[in-house]
């Protein structure tokens, strides 16, 4: 839900008034009256995950997957800054719909108000793009984000405001013709969400395989105690090593516990267990099952 009861647009996306915003989705907004400090509230149950007091920002993760007003159903990921108060601490849990920060001019604001920006993903990358801003990995502009059911829109910027009566939830397995709603089922085509640290590479090196617990969670620990019978390699081939921030590296030479990569090969999931969440990928002809987190769903055709 959006999360201003009175959302007045000062400046919007791509430079639209503001050469901070350049390459970013941000959104600029103030409240009824300018000049004053607003309380706005969490529009979904969130937990903090940074905080730069210099600029009274503050970055969150949805707890769970929400929908989006584009019908998107995934993680979101928010930064907030010009809190003056910045009365919040990292691995803080608010509840949807409590009070989460006010409208301030802290760090590099010119007028009170709360600069917003939204990815639509578990992605935490913070990165500095072309024109020198800081934005995350699949940013979304704020009416593609948020319903405002219960918000007085007083200048939405000619955005295409939705409320969720206007969004339809896909219970059902989807077909071809439908939107991409991030829940998987057997067909779903995805690609890896974001980039892994390498927890461990099989030795020897020319078996070109690693180990990573956050997408198989079976420990490598676990394997070596008999807690588990097998341990879940991961064919290296597919992935690309990468800095922590995406760029691919020159050397692509993998270090357990050191390296970071990615991968964006395009899989088509063969089989779900519910129960654990995950989705079974044939990745380099090895059938792995991938905790869907790990997933971003591209398409279902
Ligand atoms: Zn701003």
């Amino acid at each position: 839900m959006c999360p201003f009861t009175d959302m007045y647009i000062t400046a919007g996306v791509q430079g639209n008034g503001n050469k901070l915003h350049l390459g970013t989705m941000a959104n600029d907004i103030r409240g009824l009256q300018s000049g004053i400090r607003y309380d706005y509230y969490a529009p979904c149950k969130m937990k903090c995950l940074r905080i730069y007091p210099e600029s009274g920002q503050s970055m969150w993760q949805s707890e769970n997957k929400v929908r989006f007003a584009n019908g998107r159903v995934d993680y979101a990921t928010i930064m907030i800054a010009h809190d003056d108060s910045l009365n919040c601490y990292v691995g803080q849990i608010i509840e949807q719909g409590s009070k989460w920060a006010n409208m301030g001019t802290k760090g590099n604001a010119t007028g009170v108000h709360c600069h917003i920006q939204i990815s639509q993903s578990r992605d935490t990358t913070w990165k500095k793009n072309n024109y020198g801003n800081y934005c995350f990995n699949n940013e979304y502009d704020t009416d593609a984000c948020y319903f405002v059911d219960d918000t007085n829109v007083i200048n939405g910027l000619g955005g295409n405001w939705k409320k969720t009566t206007d969004i339809k939830l896909e219970t059902s397995p989807i077909t071809s013709d439908k939107k991409v709603d991030q829940i998987l089922f057997k067909g779903s085509k995805v690609k890896f969400n974001g980039i892994f640290k390498v927890d461990i590479i099989k030795s020897p090196i020319t078996s070109n395989l690693f180990g990573y617990t956050k997408i198989t969670g079976c420990t490598f620990q676990d394997y070596k105690t008999g807690k588990a019978k097998d341990y879940h390699w991961i064919p290296t081939q597919p992935f690309m090593e990468c800095d922590k921030n995406g760029t691919i590296t020159k050397d692509q030479k993998l270090t357990g516990g050191t390296s970071f990569v990615k991968n964006d090969t395009i899989y088509t999931v063969e089989e779900i267990d519910s129960k654990t969440n995950s989705a079974k990928l044939n990745i380099n002809g090895k059938s792995i099952w991938v905790f869907s987190d790990c997933l971003y769903e591209i398409s279902n055709s």
